[in-house]
């Protein structure tokens, strides 16, 4: 089955506006010429302006880095996604360990954001992984059941280009640990079965699954080798143009 590689970075809560276009010039850079895979970068809400006009015209996309599911309304520190979409986004980070973890999101809460997002025509990169004492409990795959589940119940995926899925197990985001290629293929392909249970064989073998967690210039061939590994969701490597390029030239 062929599934276009996605390298997604996610530049959280780091660069300036000067430091944000200079950032997004090195990777359009990097991305010239490469039509066998596709780049996606989410910078700070604050910078999604300047870096739209950095990207214009290239193939690389723009991404919320959270998205809410109301078009408009009294949602303090929220952005809809038609605001998103004006910026020039098509794409948004849901559900990442951090706002689950940090700011309290509940799987609930991330489902209705995945809704939101597919209703207004933005490509949720559902994020999902279990915890270092889930894992030493046995309990990572019933966590990732739990999480893919529970984030994608009620949603039609009609065409699979639409909806991104991302593992990261929590122990080895920004933290320099990744899984192993094994554990993370392991997972993987325990959550394409997963989906294959929730919809059309066909079209679930087509959803892109990304993995997340420490993801580098050095490991990076050898995780996206793996199978059911459809691209990588990086975050402290993406924020050097030097090593998100190596990234994105990843070994098929
Ligand atoms: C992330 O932010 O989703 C992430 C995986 O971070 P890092 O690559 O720094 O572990």
């Amino acid at each position: 089955m062929q599934r276009t590689p996605l390298i997604a970075g996610n530049w959280k809560m780091h660069t300036s506006l000067a430091e944000a276009k200079a950032l997004a010039g090195g990777v359009v850079s990097a991305c010239k010429g490469l039509t066998d895979r596709e780049v996606m970068i989410a910078p700070p809400f604050t910078a999604l302006a300047a870096v739209a006009e950095v990207v214009r015209g290239s193939q690389v996309r723009l991404a919320g880095q959270n998205v809410c599911w109301e078009e408009q309304g009294a949602f303090t520190g929220e952005i809809a996604p038609g605001m998103l979409r004006e910026l020039g986004c098509s794409m948004a980070i849901i559900g990442h360990s951090e706002r689950r973890q940090i700011f309290g999101e509940s799987d609930a809460l991330v489902n209705r954001r995945v809704a939101g997002a597919l209703r207004f025509g933005i490509t949720p990169v559902l994020c999902f992984g279990e915890t270092l004492a889930e894992r030493e409990a046995g309990e990572a795959m019933a966590v990732l059941e739990r999480q893919v589940r529970a984030g994608l119940a009620g949603i039609d995926v009609a065409d699979p280009s639409t909806m991104v899925l991302a593992y990261e197990p929590v122990w080895a985001i920004g933290t320099g640990k990744t899984a192993t290629e094994e554990q993370a293929q392991e997972a993987h392909e325990f959550v394409r079965n997963l989906l294959c249970d929730m919809y059309e064989k066909s079209i679930a073998r087509q959803m892109r699954i990304l993995y997340g967690g420490s993801v580098n210039s050095g490991n990076v061939d050898a995780l996206l080798a793996q199978p059911d590994i459809d691209g990588a969701l990086v975050g402290g490597a993406a924020l050097k143009a030097e090593s998100f390029e190596r990234i994105i030239h990843f070994r098929q």
